[in-house]
């Protein structure tokens, strides 16, 4: 069984998120745990961290069902230092925050070289990022999501996923969440059923699927391999429902917090719905 839902907000407080997830049916969601485009975050409030805890045990929201995004400033792959220590602790500071909420995954994106260094000394400096942030916390894993592969972005192949994970220290507390608009941006062909068990076969041979901790469910309006990152609704974009349905309903994925990331959130109960039928047929 696997837990869907979709990337809610978190306007007027943290604690606000679990009612919309509840309102569209949702069994996983994903949030920000602060502005997502601004460095600077006031402490969370002790009564929003209260009432978001309490409103998780209420609903039965466990520790696989709850996926914060991470700033998208943070980029723990730069090249220039002073940049890198400022990514570091805004990185930090996102593990701190879900551990006081009581929230075991935090999901990001790895980084970018910016063409100043390689693609390997890059994925270097993400993975001895991962090592600094983990040694300072306690019990988050750091999920690394795979990225379209947009200008220098890395981390869209399984391969620099794979080479990321060798170089962090503690196993127990990384892995991946793969973003099936992200992937099919950067070249995984999803379109159909056959398509997408290959993908999961690929990624088990490269990476392994002890690692897969979350997936992100969105149709892309970009076309395959494009490295534009553009996500659709489920079933509008290029990329299709027997695609989706099987890349959600393959039998190696167990318990695992589906997010959907789509364009309109009036139809995201629906799409949930949808998803739950396509993972109690292939089951
Ligand atoms: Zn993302
Ligand atoms: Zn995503």
């Amino acid at each position: 069984m696997n837990y869907t839902g979709a990337h809610v907000s978190a306007a007027g407080g943290v604690a606000n998120t679990i009612e919309r997830a509840v309102e569209i049916g949702a069994s996983a969601f994903a949030l920000f745990t602060k502005n997502q485009r601004q460095w600077q975050a006031k402490p969370l409030d002790p009564a929003q961290i209260e009432a978001f805890k309490q409103g998780c045990e209420q609903h039965g929201f466990g520790p696989q069902q709850i996926l914060p995004h991470a700033s998208y400033l943070i980029n723990l792959g730069h090249p220039d230092s002073a940049a890198l220590e400022k990514s570091r602790a805004a990185f930090l500071d996102e593990l701190q925050r879900a551990e006081q909420l009581g929230i075991h995954l935090v999901n990001f994106h790895p980084g970018s070289h910016l063409r100043k260094i390689s693609p390997s000394e890059s994925l270097a400096l993400i993975a001895e990022s991962i090592n600094q942030a983990l040694e300072r916390t306690s019990f988050t894993t750091a999920v690394i999501e795979n990225t379209a592969g947009q200008g220098s972005n890395l981390g869209y192949s399984f391969e620099q996923l794979a080479e990321i994970i060798d170089q962090v220290e503690d196993k127990q507390r990384v892995g991946v969440c793969i973003d099936s608009c992200h992937a099919f941006a950067a070249g995984y062909d999803l379109t159909s059923a056959a398509g997408a068990a290959q993908v999961w076969d690929e990624f088990e041979r490269i990476v392994g699927l002890q690692f897969l901790k979350a997936l992100h469910v969105n149709d892309a309006k970009s076309a395959l391999g494009s490295r534009v990152d553009r996500h659709d609704s489920l079933g509008e974009g290029n990329i299709g429902l027997e695609g989706i349905g099987a890349f959600i309903g393959d039998s190696r994925l167990d318990r695992l917090p589906m997010i959907l990331e789509t364009v309109e959130p009036q139809r995201w109960a629906d799409e949930i719905r949808w998803m739950n039928t396509q993972m109690a047929t292939q089951h």
